[in-house]
């Protein structure tokens, strides 16, 4: 009994199985539900596809059935039978054609499928009742139109439905079914050949659509899984650039469809860079695999962040009722960063900025929402590592400027709009010019003259700063050419110009070419350039060193922890910042910072310049204090090259400055 019960249980199994399109109890590939689900789907396509055609062939071959039957005792019911056939097929065939129009699903349920066999059943079944039904009765030529019409019936529709083997079997058994009771109730040999023969045309037909249905399947999954790998990053295994892009695309269809508001959250990692700079590619991918898995952990269940690029990653929220469940997923975003990272055994500090637009508020089509959101990025990374920023209108307006700004900046090189001016070192002890630095000047043709505070930023974030950073040592080196011996040249560098290690390259060449010692080139860097960068500055640094170029602090006083680099770094110049200068006569605690860094400067043996002298008290008072040297509009204001030999040539800097 038991046994029994385990061959109903497993036979129903079986069943279920091939119904649910898990053909591989049969030889077939083994699937999971939702990849089953999408070959249902391709499965259920195919048949709608054809299924226009095969309703009119039914509708058809029952009004040549009637037509055929005309004579016969059956006509009454072979009509009535015709009648209800060719309706339901012209009916079903109809419906198809509506179902068609719509768009393909992606998945397709166990139910629909159920459904889909059920009706072949039927189908089957009216056509099953026509050999037992009509054939006895029906004259020699309608036992030939019977006969034609059953194998055509049984040809045709494990055909049409030869990618799903159960409901192929559902419609051509009841078929078979119907000849075999037909034929059985005739001891004629002839009929007895027919029904051998039926039975070997069934079986190679059966045989046929398992084959062709398995391949089918495996095709479908060799396509799902290329759609996969197209769709999923392989490092994070998150969802890549292309699948955020559809997600984005269903979102804003959705929008217009039925008004479903969204936001797309757009995230950046603050110094990943540094990361991969300063503990190799390796670690950063591992910090990249650990970053991705705690921003998914922050997201609702059906959401899912994408990585968009190296080190940005974007979250489409659908169905949003209140923006500030947009906030409340990036502060947790934010928050996923509070712990630092354990990577290859060592301890990494992470941080994320956030910029987030609201559809439709902030805009209706991806090119705007992406590029509003990177505006609003934009404004949050600013502001400072961890930060959250929603899109502002002003916003676009400041990103359109910086767009316009990189777009002129990259040709300014080419169309000559650069130059350099300089301003000079005065010494105070000799009363000399001991150098001039070199500061960069953009004349654009329509907006004047860009100060540098304006345009290095730009050229820092696009990467232009390498070039123009390559210019600007080119041109100091040869001007510095037609110097006196004893003056020197101070060129600034940007953080990101230590990232290239070409810069090493150019600076050689452009001492060669200009033929001039390296000691007579002195490179600004700033404190917070260091602070930020200091790993992956320190191999440039370091050759630069060797090369016997000379390094000064720019900007002193402005960053945190400047005396640690005092010692890491030989600095041969401090530069107070300018801040501390104006402030030093009118507050005691500006000078005595400017006091106690020309101190500690003295015991270090390094020199001391003091930025933004304006005043002669200023002068007076730094010349008591023992400052080395000064720079600022009393001394001169930056001049342009040829300007810089009248000024060394001027005598009067002695007789002012003079003490
Ligand atoms: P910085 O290196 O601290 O340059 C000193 C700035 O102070 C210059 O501004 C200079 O004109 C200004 N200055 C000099 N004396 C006085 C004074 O007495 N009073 C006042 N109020 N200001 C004075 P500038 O030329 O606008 O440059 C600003 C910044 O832009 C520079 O600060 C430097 O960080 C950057 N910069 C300039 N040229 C280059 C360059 O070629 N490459 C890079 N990476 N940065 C540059
Ligand atoms: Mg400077
Ligand atoms: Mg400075």
């Amino acid at each position: 009994m038991l046994l029994g019960y385990r061959m109903r249980t497993q036979t129903t199994n079986y069943i279920a199985r091939l119904f649910a399109g898990d053909l591989s109890a049969f030889g077939g590939p083994a699937t999971d539900e939702a990849v089953a689900g999408h070959i249902r789907a391709e499965q259920m396509s195919l048949v709608l596809g054809y299924s226009v055609g095969i309703m009119l062939a039914n509708a058809c071959n029952a009004i040549v059935l009637a037509i055929a039957l005309w004579q016969s005792p059956d006509r009454m019911p072979a009509l009535i039978w015709a009648a209800a056939v060719a309706g339901a097929a012209i009916g079903f065939g109809l419906q198809s054609h509506v179902a068609r129009r719509i768009t393909k699903p992606q998945f397709v349920s166990r139910r629909a499928m159920y459904r889909l066999v059920r009706n072949a059943f039927i189908l089957g079944a009216a056509w099953g009742i026509v050999p037992v039904a009509f054939f006895a009765d029906a004259s020699s030529g309608g036992q030939l139109v019977i006969t034609c019409l059953c194998a055509g019936m049984l040809a045709g529709g494990a055909l049409a439905f030869a990618t799903i083997p159960i409901a192929a079997i559902a419609f051509t058994a009841p078929i078979f079914l119907g000849i075999a009771i037909c034929l059985g109730q005739n001891g004629d040999l002839a009929f007895l050949l027919i029904a051998f023969l039926v039975v070997v045309y069934g079986s190679v037909l059966l045989r046929g659509v398992f084959v062709y249905s398995f391949s089918f399947a495996r095709r479908v999954m060799r396509q799902i899984e290329a759609e996969r790998t197209v769709r999923l990053d392989p490092l994070t295994h998150l969802p890549n650039r292309v699948a955020f892009n559809e997600t984005l695309d269903a979102a804003l269809k959705r929008l217009a469809l039925s008004g479903e508001e969204f936001a797309v959250l757009l995230l950046d990692l603050d110094r990943f860079k540094e990361v991969n700079d300063q503990f190799g590619h390796p670690a950063g991918d591992e910090f990249l695999v650990q970053v991705a898995s705690r921003l998914q952990r922050c997201t609702r269940a059906a959401e899912h962040v994408a990585r968009i690029g190296g080190d940005e990653f974007a979250l489409v929220m659908a169905n949003l009722t209140r923006p500030e469940d947009a906030l409340e997923i990036a502060e947790r975003f934010v928050a996923a960063f509070s712990e630092p990272f354990q990577i290859e055994g060592r301890q990494m500090v992470g941080a994320i900025s956030v910029g987030i637009v609201l559809a439709p508020r902030d805009g209706n089509t991806p090119l705007d929402l992406m590029k509003n959101a990177d505006a609003a990025l934009y404004r949050a990374k600013k502001v400072g590592p961890g930060t959250v920023r929603f899109f502002e209108q002003a916003d676009d307006k400041s990103s359109r400027e910086r767009k316009a700004l990189q777009a002129d900046l990259a040709g300014a090189i080419a169309r000559n709009e650069l130059f350099l001016v300089f301003q000079p070192f005065l010494d105070l002890g000799t009363n000399r010019i001991t150098g001039f630095e070199a500061l960069l000047r953009w004349q654009h043709p329509s907006r004047g003259l860009v100060p540098p505070s304006e345009f290095i930023p730009v050229a820092e974030e696009t990467g232009l700063i390498h070039e123009i950073g390559e210019w600007v040592i080119r041109r100091a080196c040869a001007t510095l050419a037609d110097w006196p011996e004893d003056i020197r040249v101070a060129v600034n560098f940007s953080a990101a110009q230590f990232h290239n290690t070409a810069i090493l390259q150019t600076i050689v060449q452009a001492l060669a070419d200009a033929r001039i010692a390296p000691h007579r080139l002195e490179i600004e860097i700033t404190e917070s350039m260091l602070l930020a960068k200091y790993g992956s500055a320190a191999t440039v640094l370091n050759a630069l060193l060797e090369l016997g170029v000379t390094l000064a602090l720019d900007d002193f006083g402005t960053g945190f922890s400047s005396l640690t680099y005092l010692r890491k770094l030989p600095f041969s110049r401090i530069k107070i910042d300018q801040s501390f200068i104006r402030d030093m006569l009118v507050q005691p605690d500006c000078a005595a910072i400017v006091k106690s860094v020309i101190s500690l400067a003295s015991d270090l043996r390094i020199g001391v310049v003091a930025e933004g002298v304006e005043t002669t008290d200023q002068l007076e008072y730094l010349r008591q204090i023992s400052c080395d040297e000064v720079q600022g509009y009393l001394i001169s204001r930056p001049v342009a090259a040829d300007g810089v030999m009248a000024l060394l040539e001027t005598k009067k800097y002695r007789a002012i400055y003079a003490a």
